[in-house]
């Protein structure tokens, strides 16, 4: 159990709304969601929320969540993201055959939804307007200002089913005609004023090929999807508030004319996750990708689950920062250290704490002992893998005349309240010995300076382990790598992709915000033998720097997850 765990269940205004419902028996105490994709790109941290208030309110309730593509427009849409999502979905926690029978396509209603438009159109409540599509977006006026009727609102029902037959058998090119809905071009919600129900469109579809010229809208293919399916409850952001009317009239024609096969289901709205120094939008994330602004969707500085899961965020942190901030109706941006503050709880349970020198400088002792071959002696030390877990246990390290410290972990010239290695003071190597630094060599660095080369010091064989028998006490303590026995490895560091804390707030542009610099790959770094072994995917802590993750491809490529520093905790003092 992580301390997540023990937090106080956060606000869901949907499960409310559910408990509500059982209690009066609506849907005959059904509860049935559906988490519906477009396949358009990748999963994103805000799908994690979506993902998690679907499948977690059905579980909740003993109900079903659908996994269903929404996959209604051939120009965007591709079968690699189907792939993609169906993937990063089971990484996060929700899997086929267990939270979910099998996926479910938008695309597979087709026929329905064709049918059902012909419905409409004999009841003449649907009709072909042949007219630009901005001519027809002008018409529907705005707040205040009234609609103006298409001339085509009135087309004879035979004229309608002919024309939107031969759209349909691909007689007419793209724009040419559209399907709209005959509802109420004065309505006060401009989503009722004849929206859009069918398009053509001359792309291929990723799963049913060239069957299909015209395309259902969303507002069309979404409720009525609903319907086929049995959902009761169909969860969406905010945005869609303004849909809601023209979900019911739809449902509601069908319900009507004794169509639906079950409870006609409700929309209800919540408001999007929205982070500091994050964007989620799907389009945008595309153009990065695009302009290879980074190295693709699952770069470790994307917020895709698949970028997430590179730099070594646990799927179950992402999950508990989900249900932590719950479930509301008010679009509000959380802070991305709130996330980082799970994912640093979970890894300081998992991680095994490993050595690894970044920026390397070597040290040399110079009263170390060889031994009869007149080789340096190889000293073991025994190291504690997690504090946090002792069934994680010890691990032998190897120590020896000549190792590894970070450029920062000596000053020839210190500042004042620097602890670190200087020269005349004397520090713990973490599980080793004390060392005390008696010299430096250094080289002129070109600009008329002088760079540190090598540190000189001694060692005092009584502290082995990092403890002196006389209690003296040291004021640091450093880690360090055997230069005999180091392994290699690039380790990449991160800042955030957006330097600003609402990407896109100053100019509009969010890629205006965009930092150029957010990787930093640091190349030769020195890491202890034992981390050659480390799995794939793996994420350890190098003690002193924080969270590592070891590439899922490319071995011996570490991606800084977290620092080890709290900043949400900061963040929160600062804020009183
Ligand atoms: P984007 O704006 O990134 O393209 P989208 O809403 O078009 O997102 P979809 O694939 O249509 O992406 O979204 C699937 C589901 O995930 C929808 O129900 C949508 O409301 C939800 N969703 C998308 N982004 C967020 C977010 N930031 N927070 C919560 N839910 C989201
Ligand atoms: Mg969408």
């Amino acid at each position: 159990m992580s301390d997540a765990d023990d937090r106080p269940t956060a606000a869901n205004f949907v499960r409310d709304l559910v408990h509500a419902d059982n209690e009066q028996g609506t849907f005959a105490g059904r509860v049935q969601t559906r988490f519906p994709p477009e396949p358009n790109g990748y999963l994103h941290i805000g799908h994690a929320k979506a993902i998690t208030v679907d499948f977690e309110l059905a579980k909740e309730f003993n109900g079903v969540c659908n996994l269903r593509f929404d996959d209604t427009n051939p120009d965007t849409e591709d079968a690699s993201y189907v792939d993609a999502i169906i993937e990063d979905l089971a990484w996060l926690g929700y899997r086929q055959g267990e939270d979910y029978a099998e996926p479910l396509y938008a695309s597979d209603y087709f026929e329905q939804l064709y049918l059902w438009a012909e419905l409409l159109i004999e009841q003449g409540k649907a009709y072909v307007d042949e007219q630009p599509s901005d001519l027809i977006s002008e018409q529907r006026g705005g707040y205040g200002n009234p609609g103006i009727e298409s001339p085509h609102r009135d087309r004879p029902v035979a004229e309608n089913l002919d024309l939107f037959r031969r759209m349909r058998a691909g007689e007419f090119d793209d724009n040419s005609m559209v399907l709209r809905a005959k509802i109420d071009m004065q309505h006060e919600n401009m989503q009722m004023r004849d929206p859009i129900m069918y398009r053509i469109r001359a792309g291929r579809h990723h799963r049913t090929g060239d069957a299909w010229k015209i395309y259902p809208t969303y507002d069309w293919a979404h409720g009525q999807s609903d319907a086929i399916e049995g959902v009761t409850h169909s969860l969406c952001t905010l945005e869609f508030d303004s849909h809601r009317d023209l979900y019911d009239w739809y449902l509601t024609q069908l319900a009507d004319a004794g169509e639906l096969p079950h409870e006609q289901p409700r929309q209800t709205e919540f408001a999007r996750l929205a982070l500091t120094h994050t964007m989620t939008s799907k389009r945008k994330l595309l153009q990065l990708v695009e302009e290879g602004k980074v190295d693709g969707w699952d770069d470790a500085r994307m917020p895709t689950l698949s970028g997430l899961r590179r730099r070594g965020y646990p799927a179950e942190s992402i999950r508990e920062f989900c249900a932590f901030i719950g479930v509301s109706r008010t679009n509000s941006r959380n802070e991305i250290e709130l996330l980082e503050s799970f994912v640093r709880t979970r890894l300081n349970k998992l991680a095994l704490r490993r050595m690894a020198v970044l920026r390397p400088l070597e040290v040399v002792v110079t009263n170390w002992p060889t031994d009869e071959a007149g080789e340096p002696e190889v000293h073991q030390v025994e190291l504690v893998n997690n504090p946090e877990n002792e069934a994680d246990g010890t691990r032998m390290a190897p120590f020896s005349g000549r190792f590894w410290i970070e450029q920062d972990d000596f000053r020839a010239d210190p500042p004042p309240k620097y602890f670190r290695l200087t020269p005349g003071r004397e520090v713990r190597l973490r599980g080793a010995y004390f060392v005390t630094c008696t010299g430096f060599e250094t080289e002129d660095d070109g600009n008329g300076g002088e760079t540190v080369t090598r540190v000189l010091v001694t060692y005092d064989p009584e502290t082995r382990g990092g403890n002196a028998p006389d209690g003296r006490k040291v004021k640091s303590t450093m880690h360090w790598v055997s230069a005999a026995h180091a392994v290699e490895a690039d380790v990449a560091l991160y800042e955030r992709l957006f330097d600003a804390e609402v990407p896109g707030e100053a100019t509009g542009d969010v890629f205006d915000d965009l930092d150029a610099h957010s990787r930093e790959l640091l190349t030769g770094c020195k890491l202890e033998p034992e981390l050659a072994d480390t799995p794939l995917g793996a994420v350890v802590q190098f003690e002193r720097l924080g969270y590592f993750a070891h590439d899922p491809d490319q071995p011996m490529l570490f991606h800084r997850t977290v620092g080890l520093r709290d900043e949400w905790a900061n963040i929160q003092k600062r804020k009183g």
